[in-house]
């Protein structure tokens, strides 16, 4: 059915162009989400038999697999942060005053830092998630994509919905493992940037999402 569409990549990812699969090894296959909810958005699919058709808090019980999940989501996020710093880095305050230091004659002793987009991802699981195929979310913070159409879209990476795969092992009494963690999208908009409250207003939220983007991107 429709939620076991992911493991056709884990079945075949050599068959897919790297618009889609951006990688793949014996362990995991990375690619692109056909619904992108930002401007960049990735997931990560663990290949073990054993765990792909398990809920992610259980598959992460085990910490020999929770610790190689949470190297490779590292190394996804490293080549996204990458992927983020082609597509901005260019706009960015911060890149274009290190390209000035560098191109100084002489260039100073010290370079300013450039942009740390690394910060800029989001990496983690939904409590509920759609799709059967285990997989991590690798998404850049910005929530800025047209295909960002329903209010659950939202709030699926804006609340404790979204479990950062830094928070495994998730204690026994973690707030969510709740036996309903759809509430958690239901709850009234807040911008991730800035914090403003949208309410229900989910055409507000949109907008404001777009200026927040352009700010974001050239920080
Ligand atoms: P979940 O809510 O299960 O954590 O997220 C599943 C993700 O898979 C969603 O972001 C959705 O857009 C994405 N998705 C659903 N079907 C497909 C598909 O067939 N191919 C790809 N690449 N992504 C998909
Ligand atoms: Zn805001």
């Amino acid at each position: 059915g429709a939620r076991d569409g992911l493991g056709a990549y884990i079945a075949k990812p050599e068959s897919y162009p790297s618009s889609v699969v951006v990688y793949h090894n014996d362990d995991f296959v990375a690619i692109h989400d056909m619904f992108p909810k930002s401007s960049l958005h990735l997931l990560l699919l663990p290949c073990d038999q054993t765990k792909t058709r398990l809920h992610p808090f259980e598959a992460f019980e085990d910490p020999e697999f929770l610790a190689k999940v949470k190297t490779e989501t590292q190394k996804l996020r490293k080549l996204a942060a990458g992927e983020l710093r082609r597509k901005y880095g260019k706009d960015s305050a911060q890149e274009q005053a290190r390209r000035a230091a560098l191109n100084a004659d002489p260039p100073p002793d010290e370079l300013p830092p450039g942009r740390d987009w690394e910060q800029e991802i989001m990496c983690g699981v939904h409590a509920v998630p759609s799709m059967n195929h285990l997989h991590i979310h690798v998404i850049a913070v910005d929530r800025y994509s047209e295909r960002l159409k329903h209010r659950k879209h939202y709030n699926s990476f804006s609340t404790p919905f979204f479990v950062p795969i830094d928070d495994f092992p998730l204690a026994a009494d973690d707030r969510r493992r709740q036996p309903t963690p759809e509430g958690y999208l239901k709850q009234d908009f807040v911008c991730w940037r800035c914090g403003e409250q949208f309410g229900n207003r989910f055409v507000e939220l949109k907008k404001h999402l777009e200026e927040e983007f352009e700010e974001w991107k050239t920080l």
